[in-house]
């Protein structure tokens, strides 16, 4: 028999018969019961279109990565410039390439203070699991080899990998690969809304988090913790800013018990709040910082794990006793990751989108505020600069959450693509996240969250007249 697929397959079928998708029920995709693939074709500024010419607006960014928009030229010729030159060297023993450097040099310089080298990866994942390593290496050099556990929170995000998807915080990550794995622990999730008990104020519940924290650290013994590793802004788990105080809170605990602290700056980093970084929005001292996403907007792949001065100087310690350091990705410092990243951080900053992602973040938050704290459905909006959720309950006053099987969100998710919108429908519970590109305006806010109403309106009717709500 031959092994060659009929050439009359449409793309769409032959996508079902030989792609394996991420986070997608195997089953359903391959027997065509979700429907046709969407194939994407073209993408300018913050919209998208498909192979059968269908617009869409792209409310989260790819997955809040895009942030300088869709169809950059700049970065386009930038990749080819240096592919024409030089595609690939490894960065072993030593070699490196001439857009590594200078874009090392850019993002220290933007990194906050004592932040000193930055190994490279390809995925948040990869950088994630590179920490991991360098945290067990930094406690191995100090002579305190027990310490090897990794304190993370319920609910956050930091990967798909065997450890990293460990620290990731969301059942569906875990349950069917018998994970976590042992050195990895987790602590409460830092939301107000479901976590607080009753009575506290914001504050109250960030010292209660560090409480929790401190808790667990004795539980565990501090002797045997590495490290805490927490996103600035919770993201897949819901896109939840941190309570008033938190990260004041939790760092006052890690510094009395010799824990390091990982800022996961996947998605906060490169502007994405507001700020360089999330670190410096919430006034976080990090030893490492993970980076990916907002580095090269998704045009390559490409990610960082920066290390800070006190980290970076046992590491150089550890060459006595160890030798060369025992980690290393073919791929990393890739030459065209790096043109793609400086051509990416010239656009942040000849297009000022950081100041862009203030000022109209400011609008988005309080526009959204304005649709969708009084809403029927809605239990909570949050977010902050151009980051945000609606979360929906089935009772407000008694915040009871739907029945999972209804899949609000998921629902909500889909009726708003009908109306000409991406927005994610988050993991954990019913929730509908927004990170529009850093380039989007305010008329193209408008735009969003008349969508979002819209949307939001039409399966709250549906639910209302199935009996699945009672209004
Ligand atoms: C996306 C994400 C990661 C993982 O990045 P990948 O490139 O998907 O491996 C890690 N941390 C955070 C905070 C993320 O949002």
């Amino acid at each position: 028999m031959s092994k060659k697929f009929d050439p009359s397959l449409s793309l769409e079928e032959l996508d079902r018969r030989t792609i394996f998708h991420a986070s997608t029920p195997l089953k359903h995709h391959a027997s065509g019961e979700l429907g046709s693939p969407r194939i994407i074709d073209s993408g300018s500024g913050i919209r998208i279109t498909d192979t059968k010419g269908v617009s869409t607006i792209d409310a989260f960014a790819g997955l809040y990565c895009v942030n300088v928009g869709y169809g950059r030229t700049e970065i386009a010729d930038a990749i080819h410039e240096q592919a024409k030159k030089l595609a690939y060297y490894h960065t072993y023993v030593g070699h490196s390439n001439q857009p590594l450097i200078e874009l090392s040099r850019r993002v220290i310089e933007m990194a906050p203070e004592g932040m000193s080298k930055i190994y490279y990866g390809m995925s948040g994942s990869d950088a994630n699991e590179t920490n991991i390593k360098l945290v067990w290496h930094y406690w191995n050099v100090k002579n305190q080899p027990r310490k090897r556990k990794i304190i993370s929170r319920m609910r956050g995000y930091h990967g798909s990998g065997i450890m990293t998807g460990s620290m990731t915080g969301l059942p569906a990550f875990h349950t069917s690969f018998n994970l976590p794995m042992d050195d990895i622990k987790h602590t409460v999730a830092p939301h107000f809304y479901w976590e607080a008990e009753a009575g506290m104020s914001e504050r109250e519940f960030s010292r209660f988090c560090a409480d929790q924290l401190e808790r667990k650290i004795l539980e565990e013994n501090p002797e045997t913790i590495a490290a805490f590793i927490g996103e600035p802004v919770l993201g897949t788990g819901g896109i939840v800013p941190p309570p008033e105080g938190y990260w004041e809170e939790i760092q006052a605990v890690l510094a009395k018990y010799d824990i390091l602290l990982i800022a996961d700056e996947v998605v906060c980093g490169f502007g994405r709040v507001g700020h360089n970084f999330g670190s410096d929005r919430y006034g976080i001292k990090p030893d490492i910082m993970t980076v990916a996403k907002g580095l090269t907007s998704g045009y390559l792949p490409l990610s960082g794990s920066i290390v800070g001065e006190k980290v970076w100087s046992v590491l150089e310690d550890g060459t006595d006793k160890y030798g060369p350091i025992g980690h290393g990705w073919t791929y990393s410092g890739h030459a065209l990751g790096a043109a793609a990243a400086l051509a990416n951080l010239d656009i942040i900053e000849k297009e000022d989108l950081i100041t862009n992602t203030n000022v109209v973040g400011e609008y988005f938050q309080a526009k959204m505020h304005e649709a969708f704290d009084n809403h029927p459905l809605v239990g909570e909006y949050r977010g902050v600069a151009l980051l945000g959720a609606i979360e929906f309950v089935a009772d407000k006053d008694a915040r009871q959450r739907f029945a999972p099987d209804l899949k609000v969100g998921p629902r909500i998710s889909a009726q708003a693509l009908k109306n000409g919108m991406i927005a994610r429908a988050m993991p954990h519970q019913d929730t509908l996240g927004f990170a529009p590109p850093m380039v989007t305006t305010k008329d193209e806010v408008d735009e969003i969250v008349a969508i979002a109403e819209q949307s939001v309106n039409e399966v709250m009717d549906q639910l209302f007249k199935e009996g699945a709500w009672k209004g």
